[in-house]
Parts: structure tokens; C-alpha cells; sequence
């Protein structure tokens, strides 16, 4: 597969401006708040009361909607839902506690016992863990699938109920064409869902192309900040709606007021913050292709698989494979700027060694077929210079071989 330069990169996707510029002002401002505020308050109230009985029974009878106690809605996290259905273009959004509660919500709504989902190998851990650990028990099935090969994913779909997708994927970012998925599981009558996090509604929006169902972790960049964890699910009003009325509600999983409040604070420098990481990203991602001992690079945009058409930009987090004259504990503890830990989306430089990550999940290679080098060591670019940055990594990888 030839490779593409970062110039010739999502940068030069016909929508980018036009969509930056929309979102860029559609997050800028907040509507019809009692009072005007530029900001939401924070109604951190567990309960909201009723005038009379007839006000009661007008909300239980679903004649009107208003909130009754914040486990349901509450109005600084329908705020925050409001948005993130704007951003992605759908109907309804709902809000968790974090992007696990989005997940295991949406799917434990949709499906039974006996149905099987069709997943693309490489999603998130936990949603793996979610898919081994808690599926079977419910008597749901997973299968996986390489995400990159549609003729794979279109042969799986007659045996499932949901297409699980993540595009780009965790640890190796691999792309998934999904107008051509989305519209095969139409046709089959399965529903999909994907997991957005890594491109942010800025630059995907997947429900556009036909994904019924879109997912957030919002610890990433939507609150970017490194200090919430949080997550959203957006779609139909009618798919929302099965959410609510299940695992919603009964299993408890709400967003604090607090919470959504940070995630709205953090959205509106999401279009400043995405082009900065992207840029200091597609710096260090195309030094290291050149590095001598570097043997592979992980990043959408160095890839021509037909499920960049989709992505108007690329975001901080990739990964690159070091040869074995790299001593890879070594060259991690040698790196000053990018700290070592989990998660990615805030301000700050994050390194994570497969090696050592691999170990929360045992079953990951060997089951799923996953096959992550152990010597693959994902990054999170961050806002900081990006010659410091680099000056830190080249500096360990030629301190730290053998
Ligand atoms: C972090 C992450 C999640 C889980 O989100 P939490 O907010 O940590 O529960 C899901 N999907 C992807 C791709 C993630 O990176």
C-alpha cells in the first residue's frame, strides 16, 4: 500500500473549513437559557418539583417533558445532550458516566439472548472485556471480524444483530469504510453502531453515512481536559428512546450536572484544540516513518484504505512499532514530556507500551486474533511544543537501543 504524505492528508478533504467554521460558531453559544446567561448554570438539584397534581400527572402521562429527578434529565446535562445531537446530526443524544456507560447501555438495550453482534477486532479493551466477560452471560454472542476487509464484515452480517464498529480502531487504527457498511447492515436488518471517539463529531460524523448509532467516550477530547469521564450515545429518537426506557434509567449510569457542565466548558476550544493536535501528530508521526528504528506507523492518515473519506481531519493519538535495537521499557521510562498513562484527549503528551498494556487483557491476542505487536507504543500528541516533543523522543529512542 503506498504511502501518503501528511500534505496530501485529511487537511485536504473538500467539507474540512466549512465544518470547522460551522462548528466553531455553533459551539460559541448557548440559546434560550432563563436570563441569558452566556453559560449554563449547574442545577445540581437531585429532584424537581411539581406546582400541583395536574402538573404531575401531565408529565407522568407523557403529555409534557420537564424533569422530575436528576437519575432521568437534568437540565445542565440536557444541555450538554442538546449539543453533542447537534454536532452529530441526530434527533436525540443521551449523556453517561462515562463512554463504558454509553456502551454497555446501547448495546444491553438492543439486543437478547440469543442474537450475536459482529464487532471489528481492535475495539476498545473494555468493550472487548464488556463483549467476553458480561455478553455471554445475557446469552449474546460476539464474533469479530477484520473492520479494514468489507467483504468480510458484509459475509458476517447474516448471522448478527449489530455491527459493532470503531473506525478508527484502538491500539492500531484501522479504518472501517462505513457508508458501505452502514448501508450492507441496512439492508440485513442489522443496526450499526460505532464508537466515535477518536475522530470527535468535528471531524466524523458517522450518522451521516448511515450508522444508525453513535458513541462517545467524552473523558477524550470532547471534555479535554483530562479531568471527567463521561460519555454520550446520539441517533434516532426512536433508538434513544429504547435506551431511556431500559438501561438508561434502570441501571443508573447518569451524568452529574457538574460533569456536563466541564464537557460544555471543554467543548467550546474543541475546534481550536482538534488542528493543534492533529498538527503536532502528523509532525512526529512523519519523523518517526523516517526513523531508522522505527518499523511501522499506525495513523489513519497515512493510510489509503477507503474509510479516510469519511474523516475530515486527524486527531492526536497514534502509534508506531519500534525494531528490536529498541529496549522498550527503557525507552519509556527514558521520555521526559509524554507521561505514561491510559486515556488520551487532554492537553497533555501520553505514552502507552502495548507490552505492558497487553497485560490488562490476557484473552485480547489469543482469542480475538488481534495480533498487536508487543513492541507497538501508542502516543498522545498534546498541546505542547511539538520540537520539545519531538526533541524528547528522539532522544530516548537513540539513548535507549541496545
Ligand atoms: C476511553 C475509551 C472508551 C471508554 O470510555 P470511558 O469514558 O473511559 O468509559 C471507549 N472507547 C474508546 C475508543 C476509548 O478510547
Amino acid at each position: 500500500m503506498a504511502e501518503l504524505t501528511p500534505s496530501f492528508a485529511m487537511s485536504a478533504h473538500p467539507d474540512r473549513a466549512r465544518r470547522l467554521a460551522e462548528v466553531a460558531t455553533l459551539l460559541a453559544h448557548d440559546e434560550n437559557l432563563p436570563f441569558d446567561p452566556v453559560v449554563p448554570p449547574i442545577y445540581q438539584t437531585s429532584l424537581f418539583t411539581f406546582r400541583s397534581y395536574r402538573d404531575m400527572e401531565e408529565t407522568f402521562s407523557g403529555r409534557a417533558r420537564r424533569p422530575v429527578y436528576s437519575r432521568g434529565d437534568n437540565p445542565t446535562v440536557m444541555e450538554f445532550e442538546k449539543r453533542i445531537a447537534q454536532l452529530e446530526g441526530a434527533e436525540a443524544s443521551r449523556a453517561f458516566s462515562s463512554g463504558m456507560g454509553a456502551i454497555s447501555a446501547t448495546v444491553l438495550a438492543l439486543l437478547r439472548a440469543g442474537d450475536r453482534v459482529l464487532a471489528v477486532r481492535h475495539v476498545y479493551s473494555d468493550t472487548f472485556r464488556l463483549f467476553q466477560r458480561l455478553l455471554p452471560k445475557f446469552g449474546i454472542a460476539v464474533d469479530y471480524v477484520d473492520g479494514t476487509d468489507a467483504e468480510a464484515v458484509i459475509r458476517g452480517l447474516s448471522t448478527a444483530r449489530m455491527l459493532f464498529l470503531e473506525s478508527p480502531t484502538s491500539m492500531v487504527f484501522d479504518l472501517q469504510d462505513l457508508p458501505k457498511l452502514a448501508a450492507a447492515a441496512r439492508a440485513h436488518g442489522v443496526v450499526t453502531v460505532l464508537d466515535n471517539s477518536w475522530a470527535t463529531p468535528v471531524f466524523q460524523q458517522p450518522l451521516l453515512h448511515g450508522v444508525d448509532l453513535v458513541l462517545h467516550s467524552a473523558s477524550k477530547y470532547i471534555g479535554g481536559h483530562s479531568d471527567t469521564v463521561a460519555g454520550v450515545v446520539s441517533g434516532s429518537a426512536a433508538l434513544i428512546q429504547q435506551i431511556n426506557q431500559t438501561t438508561y434509567s434502570m441501571f443508573g449510569a447518569k451524568l452529574s450536572p457538574f460533569e456536563a457542565w466541564l464537557l460544555l466548558r471543554g467543548l467550546r476550544t474543541l475546534t481550536l484544540r482538534l488542528p493543534r493536535h492533529e498538527a503536532s501528530a502528523l509532525v512526529i508521526a512523519d519523523r518517526l516513518r523516517q526513523h531508522p528504528m522505527v518499523s511501522r506507523i499506525h495513523h489513519p492518515a497515512f493510510s489509503n484504505h477507503p474509510g479516510r473519506e469519511t474523516l475530515l481531519g486527524s486527531t492526536g493519538l497514534f502509534s508506531f512499532e519500534v525494531d528490536e535495537r529498541v529496549d522498550v521499557p527503557r525507552f519509556i521510562d527514558a521520555l521526559q514530556l509524554f507521561r505514561i498513562g491510559v486515556s488520551w484527549g487532554g492537553h497533555e503528551s501520553l505514552v502507552v507500551p502495548a507490552m505492558a498494556s497487553l497485560h490488562q487483557t490476557p484473552d485480547y491476542n489469543a482469542l480475538a486474533r488481534f495480533s498487536v505487536s508487543p513492541r507497538l507504543i501508542r502516543l498522545h500528541v498534546g498541546l505542547e511544543d511539538v520540537e520539545s516533543l519531538w526533541s524528547d523522543l528522539e532522544r530516548a529512542l537513540t539513548q535507549e537501543t541496545l
